[in-house]
């Protein structure tokens, strides 16, 4: 990366950033109540320190929804961690007890009562009824919430229509439900207009089994049969959609299809709607560019909103680049993907109000960053919306909430099987020891915090 796209050049934007960067941080608790340290099993922690074991605890949570009995969870939570070199001691100890079946049974139940209590932390309920209570005791809070509804792999035409059902499903019920929550203004409206209380995050890869990336057009066209009756249905709800972006086999696909259907006569004015770009890739810049171009000529209403991440497929993407002997799409250096996303923040400000800008980390920098940019470039706090994933950006989504800043909590609804996959990406993220919440965790100084990447 050039050091263009560091702030270094700018003194007043750093004081900024670190006075607001400071003020959030005094309202976090002590670290002892850090959303990981509250997830408060050693697994955890020994994840944390030991390679090994993390890839065979992240193999192990990937096969417990396949398991039929707790006497096959342990089998192959023993299986796994035989493979580990050097046990650390309360692994020998649990794998000890494993050789006997009364053993097996209760390390099973140990290990799948350690994930559910895992899983509770990061899915609202099993399904968006269940839901309506922590959403509407969210937004009494000042916290608005998008639902994203957890699903299995999509690999039937069966599976896909199903879950364009469960998403219709939701875009009602919350619609319906959202009346009846009292007024927050600051959720409800920005300088373009009307937000919606009601929003669903959705994910193109589980409207078509038929998303290839050697065949892209099946999948669009599969999934746009899919996607328009949900967009039609959410503009008569005055609902908002918001297409998540995965991995990078996918995203041609995504964009475009988003592109194209919102640039449907019939949805010029609605509904509200959004897509993600990843800070993550090499080439995001040109992709920020193509949508910035894109709603200048489109000109729909309500603005477009993008969503700035850094990405949650770094490691797939790397060991698939890898794998080929492509280059690697991703950045490789964490401060070099900070930098960017830092860089494309300033963009995306920039650009409005073609566009809505929200920012989704739990970075308190990246966070701290985009409020200061705003303010220095002139705009007001309630053009810029700061998202936190549930369960882990629990204290930041307070901390911003009380100082009167929109923030919005990505909330999966869905079972704890369904719920696996984001689990382990959520583990692998946060256990990894280039994330920020692990860096906090660990108790690192607020000043290394909030310093440039
Ligand atoms: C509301 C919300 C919605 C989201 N929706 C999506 C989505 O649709 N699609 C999606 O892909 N992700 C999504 N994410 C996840 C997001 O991409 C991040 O993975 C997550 O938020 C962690 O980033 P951070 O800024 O919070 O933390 P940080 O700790 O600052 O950053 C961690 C991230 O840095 C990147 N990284 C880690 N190591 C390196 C390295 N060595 N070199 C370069 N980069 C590295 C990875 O992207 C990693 O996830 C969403 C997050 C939120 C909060």
């Amino acid at each position: 990366m050039s050091g263009e796209t560091t702030t270094g050049g700018d003194p007043q934007l750093e004081r900024e950033l670190h006075r607001v960067g400071a003020e959030l941080a005094a309202a976090f608790p002590s670290t002892a109540r850090h959303p990981l340290r509250k997830l408060d099993s050693r697994a955890m922690q020994l994840a944390s320190s030991d390679r090994e074991l993390r890839a065979a605890l992240f193999r192990f949570v990937d096969v417990v929804p396949a398991c039929r009995s707790l006497e096959d969870l342990a089998r192959h939570l023993t299986g796994f961690l035989e493979e580990l070199p050097d046990a650390p001691a309360p692994i020998a100890a649990a794998m000890r007890i494993a050789h006997t079946r009364a053993g097996r049974a209760a390390l099973g139940a140990a290990a799948a009562g350690g994930v559910r209590h895992m899983a509770h932390r990061f899915i609202v309920g099993e399904n968006p009824k269940a839901a309506l209570t922590v959403l509407r005791g969210l937004w009494e809070e000042g916290v608005a919430s998008s639902v994203d509804l957890l699903g299995e792999a999509t690999v039937t035409r069966e599976q896909a229509e199903r879950y364009a059902q469960r998403c219709g499903q939701a875009l009602e019920q919350l619609a319906q439900a959202a009346r009846g929550w009292p007024s927050r203004p600051i959720l409800e409206s920005d300088s373009s207009g009307p937000l919606p209380r009601a929003n669903v995050s959705v994910k193109i890869s589980a409207l078509t089994p038929l998303l290839r990336p050697d065949a892209p057009e099946l999948g669009r066209e599969d999934a746009a049969g899919r996607l328009r009756p949900l967009l039609r249905q959410a503009a008569a709800l005055g609902a908002h959609i918001h297409i998540d972006m995965e991995s990078l086999d996918s995203r041609e696909a995504v964009l475009d299809l988003t592109l194209e259907l919102l640039a449907e006569p019939e949805f010029a004015h609605g509904p509200s709607a959004g897509l993600v770009l990843q800070a993550y890739l090499r080439d995001s810049p040109e992709q920020l560019g193509k949508i910035i171009d894109w709603v200048r000529s489109a000109r729909r209403t309500p603005p477009l909103q993008v969503r700035l991440v850094k990405g949650a497929y770094w490691d797939h993407e790397l060991i698939q680049a890898r794998q080929h002997g492509w280059p690697t799409p991703v950045f490789e250096v964490k401060a070099d993907c900070d930098r960017n996303f830092e860089s494309l923040t300033r963009t995306l400000l920039a650009a409005r109000p073609s566009l809505r800008v929200a920012i989704a980390s739990h970075n308190l920098r990246s966070v701290a960053h985009a409020i200061a940019a705003n303010r220095l470039a002139g705009g007001e706090d309630r053009d810029l919306e700061l998202q936190v994933l549930r369960g882990l950006g629990d204290e930041l989504q307070d901390a911003l909430a009380a100082r009167g800043f929109r923030v919005r909590t990505y909330c999966p609804v869905g079972d704890l099987v369904a719920g696996m996959a984001y689990l382990v990406r959520r583990l692998l993220e946060n256990t990894s020891n280039e994330s920020f919440l692990h860096e906090q965790a660990s108790g690192t100084p607020l000043e290394q915090l909030l310093a440039a990447p």
